[in-house]
Order: structure tokens, then C-alpha cells, then sequence
């Protein structure tokens, strides 16, 4: 089918937001509250897709229901955890603005759990008091996106449409004003147009062999942006989880299930030897508190197993062995007996956990409303950068994706430039219409699952948690090796093919991977999640924000102040006295 006889399926909105996670849904609802019309989209059925339902345990806000708190408490143990590179205002919004977002969800009927009248918050690594609001056990995150979910539904003139891919950004004098789509259950392509748009597409933990997530979080929306010419913020520091499951094989459960456990019942990493090692890397003891944070772990981890003290698997081993059974139980008692059915039994047995790629704190470059360098395009969630800095807090993810969704949602609501018409966005929209017209031959090659494979595999060994100027570089050879071997036309075709939605995924995850590599290659310092063999300290000239752009098929990296809020210090000052 040519470009020219291609008709596109039309949507017509004020506001689009791509991506049915935390971040897009609370931005549908806030952008419905004001009266536009909203289309919601996600790649997967709406709030089912990303990371937001798999999310566990903990959701931090300053809310001070255990402890007395104040959101600058919170704040000041986020920049300690960004090690320095945390957009201060960005920082400050979501430890402020989030505790009405949690408070919000409350009200909405997520469930958190209380005690004694008051919501219960417990102890996560890196905060300083108990913070972390949750549902249940393993069940925070299904909870807040069913509310979520709940509240989209009602929220006025939001459309959903699931199963529907954004593959590129339409853009006019500089302003994005549509986007093209692929229908997955057609196979057809589909033209939004749109006042302005959202992109609230999480992660990209799946560059990675081994990673937490789902297979949606190829980091769409970090290509969506770049190929629109907006501006990504330290894409360098991807957070890999220190405890992901290794072995022995478990199937059907979350592969960062050991996080509660640590926290309630004091887990012990141990090495080969059976010795404690976190505190040899410059940590304090841990004894019965997990406290950790979670790029120190992984690098303990990691360097347990290179120096030849690993557990047999490639990691390290975690032990309940001292917790007596009664304690187990009263704290997961159906996990317990789910372990058993799997023939894991923790009063008897180590497993073995190892780092895993988990969360981005790098992303989009935003201002505090949450609008990216190019004129009507917005950003929110995970999918953004730099409230976070080198490492993130636990916690603070689920906080960010709400309070920077209905904040984002908001601000897209009060753009309201009209796009163009439809016609001039058909003119504009052909060469990615095209890109998406069935192949005129079934092509089976290249096989793109295994470049895929293969992408990953590279990411895994190169751009992982230690990274080298060599390792980096030859990384860098190997994105362009499959690059070439990906062609720039798209293999198969037609109505639910596979194929065609491998290739996309491809193209957007090469584009992304090779942020990431230029980036870490480009920054010659140890700090938090970017971790350098060849430049192991943290570099005080290094206190820099490091932006990346691809403009015409080249990329432009840069450095920035990190932006300071003039009134931190003061106001803590002032909070301290209080
Ligand atoms: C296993 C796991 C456990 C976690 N536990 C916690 C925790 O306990 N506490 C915490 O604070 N954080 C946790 N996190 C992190 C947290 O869940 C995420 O950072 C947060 O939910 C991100 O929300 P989001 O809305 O930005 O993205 P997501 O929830 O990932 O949603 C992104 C959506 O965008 C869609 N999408 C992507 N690309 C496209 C496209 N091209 N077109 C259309 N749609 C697209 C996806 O299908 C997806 O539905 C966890 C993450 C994982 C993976």
C-alpha cells in the first residue's frame, strides 16, 4: 500500500497523553477535570501495561502519620540520595506536591493500610524516618492503578484507547501538535491531532538482559522525544535493583519480591564465605535495619562476585535463616506458604538475589511544569528527568509518576493552541505513514527478536552497573553493528504481526541504548548509578547535569548547572528552628 492511498483512522483531541500508567493516568484526570477532552492511549490495555501495577511496596510521602514530618525532610534525604545532581525544583515538587497526591489517593479509596487511626508508614533505605505508605504486601501498585483506573473512568471527557502504539510525534513550526500511531489489533495506522500532548511512558529498564520490567518499557517515549528534538537530561544513570531474584528459578512471582522482607525482617546479604560484605564498601553495618541505599548494594554486590566471593549463581545470597518461623509468618504468612509450594523454604534455605535494571532516573528534560523543550509537548513520570539525580530513593516513584502526572496534565490542559488542519497534518505526518505501510514482501529478515537479544546482551555487559571507556566504546560499535543490520524499513506487516511491532520497539531501544552509552561514556566519574572502572571516585567538577539531543542524525551532548533552589537552605534553616 503506497503513502498516498493510505487513509489513516483520524482522533481528534485538546490534550493527548501517551501512556496509561500512574503518570498518564493522573494526567488524564487532571487535564479531564478542566474540561478538555482527553485521549488517553496506551501500547496495552489502559492502567494494565507498565511498571505502576507491578510496583510493590513502598509509596514515600512526608505525610507524617507515624512520625512527625515535613516534605523538607523529605527533600533533603532526596538530593542526599541524588548525590548532588537532583534538579532542585523538580526534587521539591515531588516531595511537596506529592503528599497531596498520596492524600489524594486516600481519598479516591486506594486503601492504605492503617494502625491505631493513623496511615501506616514504615522505614525505607535513604529516609530518615518511616515514610512509606502502602496497601499490602506485593499489592501497593495493582491497588494504585485499579484507583487510578476508577478515576479515569469517571473523570470527564477522557477517551481510552488501548492497543495503540505512538510511534512518532507530529510536529508544526516547532510545536507537536499530533502524533501517528499503529493500531496493534488492526494493523492499521491511525493520526491523532492534538492541542497538546503528554508523554507519560515510563522507563527503559528493557534495554537490559536482566530487568524488572515489563516488555513496554523500551523507552518510547525517551525516542517519541528525541526524534521531536527535545532535550534528555543525565540519561547515564539507569537504577539497577541490588536484590532481584537469581536462583533457584521461581515462577510467578515479582522478581524484587525481596525487598519487604529486608525491610521487615532485617535479611542477610551474605557472600560465598557466608560473610556480611556491605560495610566493606564504605556502608554502615546494616545489622537488623536495611539501610543501604540501593546503588551502594549493588555495587557491594557486584564487586563481591568479581573478586570471586559470589554465591554460585552470579550474586550473592540472602538469608531469613536467623528469622525464627513465627516471625516469617506473622509478617507474609501466604508468601511463606506460596514459597513452600515452589519448594522454597526460608527457615531452611538461602536464595540468591543479584542487581537488575529497574528504574530511569535520567529522561526528559522538563521545567516545574513539566514542559519539554519543544512548545506544546509535556512529560511526566518515570519518563522524566532529574528529580531524582544519580540514584533514586525507594519510594519515590510512584509519588513522582502521580504528583508530576496531575501537575503535567494540568499544565497541558492550559496550553490550548489550536493545531493545524487535518490536511496540513497528513502533509506533515507521511514519512512516518509511510515507515508504517505493510511491506510489500512477508520479509522475515533481519530476525528482529534477536537483535533485540542482542541489543540487550550488549547493554547488560557494557552499560550495565560498571562501566569502562573500552567497554563503552565497543558498545557503542555494537549499537551501530545492529543498527546496520536493522535496516531502515520496517519487516513485516499487516493487521496483529509481530514482527512489525518487534521493529518498531528495535528502533526506538537502539536510539535510546546509544543515549545512554553516549552519555556514560561522555561523563568520567563515579556517582551513584554510573559507576566508572576507569574513573572510580566522584569528581567534584563532575557536578553538572548532562543533556543529550539528536538533531538530523547527530547527537549534541552538553553540560548544565544543576538547578538550585535560592531558597533551600534558608527555608531548612527555618524548618530546623520551627
Ligand atoms: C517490579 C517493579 C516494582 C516497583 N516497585 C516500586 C515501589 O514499590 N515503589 C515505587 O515508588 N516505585 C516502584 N517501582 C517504580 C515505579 O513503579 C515506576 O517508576 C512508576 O510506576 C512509573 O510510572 P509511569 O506512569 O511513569 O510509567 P508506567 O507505569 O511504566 O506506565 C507507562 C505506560 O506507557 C505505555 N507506553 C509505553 N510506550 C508507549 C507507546 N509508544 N505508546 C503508547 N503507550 C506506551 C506502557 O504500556 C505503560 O502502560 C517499581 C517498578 C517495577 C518495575
Amino acid at each position: 500500500m503506497s503513502t498516498e492511498n493510505q487513509t489513516p483512522h483520524i482522533l481528534d483531541t485538546d490534550v493527548l497523553v501517551i501512556g496509561a500508567g500512574g503518570a498518564g493516568m493522573s494526567a488524564a484526570i487532571a487535564a479531564g477535570e478542566t474540561g478538555r477532552r482527553v485521549l488517553l492511549a496506551d501500547r496495552s490495555l489502559i492502567g494494565r501495561g507498565g511498571a505502576t501495577i507491578m510496583a510493590q511496596m513502598t509509596v514515600a510521602a512526608a505525610l507524617g502519620e507515624q512520625e512527625p514530618d515535613h516534605w523538607r525532610h523529605h527533600l533533603r534525604d532526596t538530593l542526599a540520595a541524588g548525590r548532588g545532581l537532583c534538579s532542585e525544583p523538580l526534587a521539591r515538587l515531588l516531595c511537596e506536591e506529592g503528599v497531596d497526591a498520596i492524600r489524594r489517593l486516600d481519598r479516591w479509596g486506594v486503601g492504605w493500610a492503617r494502625a491505631d487511626g493513623h496511615l501506616t508508614q514504615a522505614q525505607a533505605p535513604g529516609h530518615d524516618r518511616p515514610r512509606c505508605v502502602y496497601v499490602d504486601y506485593l499489592n501497593t501498585g495493582p491497588a494504585v492503578a485499579k484507583t487510578l483506573r476508577t478515576q479515569v473512568v469517571r473523570a470527564p471527557g477522557v477517551r481510552r484507547v488501548g492497543d495503540l502504539v505512538i510511534v512518532d510525534l507530529v510536529l508544526h513550526e516547532g510545536r507537536a501538535v499530533g502524533a501517528v500511531a499503529l493500531h496493534l489489533a488492526s494493523g492499521e495506522p491511525v493520526l491523532v491531532r492534538a492541542g497538546a500532548t503528554v508523554i507519560a511512558t515510563g522507563g527503559l529498564t528493557r534495554l537490559y538482559r536482566r530487568n524488572s520490567a515489563s516488555l513496554n518499557m523500551g523507552g518510547d517515549g525517551f525516542a517519541l522525544a528525541l526524534r521531536a528534538g527535545a532535550r534528555l537530561v543525565d540519561m547515564e544513570f539507569v537504577q539497577f535493583f541490588p536484590i532481584g531474584h537469581l536462583a533457584p528459578r521461581l515462577v510467578g512471582f515479582d522478581p524484587i519480591m525481596w525487598d519487604p522482607f529486608r525491610y521487615k525482617l532485617g535479611g542477610r546479604l551474605l557472600n560465598r564465605d557466608g560473610e556480611e560484605f556491605v560495610a566493606r564498601y564504605g556502608n554502615a553495618a546494616e545489622g537488623q535495619r536495611y539501610t543501604t541505599t540501593r546503588d551502594a548494594a549493588t555495587y557491594a554486590i557486584l564487586k563481591e562476585v568479581e573478586s570471586g566471593r559470589g554465591s554460585p549463581a552470579g550474586g550473592a545470597w540472602l538469608s531469613f535463616r536467623h528469622v525464627p518461623e513465627a516471625a516469617l509468618r506473622a509478617a507474609f504468612g501466604p508468601i511463606i506458604d506460596r514459597l513452600a509450594a515452589a519448594g522454597i523454604d526460608l527457615t531452611q534455605q538461602m536464595i540468591e538475589v543479584a542487581p537488575i535494571a529497574h528504574y530511569h532516573m535520567g529522561g526528559i528534560r522538563v521545567d516545574t511544569r513539566l514542559a519539554t523543550d519543544v512548545p506544546g509537548l509535556y512529560a511526566a513520570g518515570e519518563a522524566v528527568g532529574g528529580a531524582n539525580g544519580a540514584n533514586r530513593l525507594s519510594g519515590n516513584a510512584i509519588t513522582e509518576a502521580v504528583a508530576f502526572g496531575l501537575r503535567a496534565g494540568r499544565s497541558a490542559a492550559a496550553d490550548g493552541v489550536a493545531p493545524p488542519t487535518l490536511d496540513v497534518l497528513r502533509t506533515l505526518a507521511a514519512p512516518v505513514l509511510a515507515l508504517l505501510a505493510p511491506a510489500t514482501s512477508v520479509a522475515r529478515e533481519p530476525n528482529v527478536a534477536a537483535l533485540i537479544e542482542d541489543l540487550q546482551a550488549t547493554m547488560q555487559a557494557h552499560v550495565g552497573p560498571f562501566r569502562s571507556d573500552a567497554g563503552l566504546r565497543q558498545a557503542l560499535a555494537m549499537l551501530a553493528a545492529l543498527r546496520a543490520r536493522a535496516g531502515a524499513t520496517l519487516p513485516g506487516g499487516g493487521a496483529q504481526d509481530p514482527v512489525r511491532l518487534d521493529a518498531l520497539d528495535l528502533r526506538n531501544m537502539l536510539l535510546v541504548a546509544e543515549a545512554v552509552a553516549r552519555s556514560a561514556l561522555a561523563r568520567t566519574e563515579s556517582r551513584g548509578a554510573h559507576q566508572r572502572e576507569d574513573h572510580p571516585a566522584q569528581d567534584e567538577a563532575w557536578t553538572l547535569n548532562h543533556t543529550i539531543a539528536w538533531h538530523d542524525g547527530r547527537w549534541a551532548l552538553a553540560t548544565q548547572p544543576v538547578e538550585r533552589l535560592a531558597d533551600l537552605s534558608a527555608a531548612q534553616a527555618e524548618e530546623a528552628t520551627a
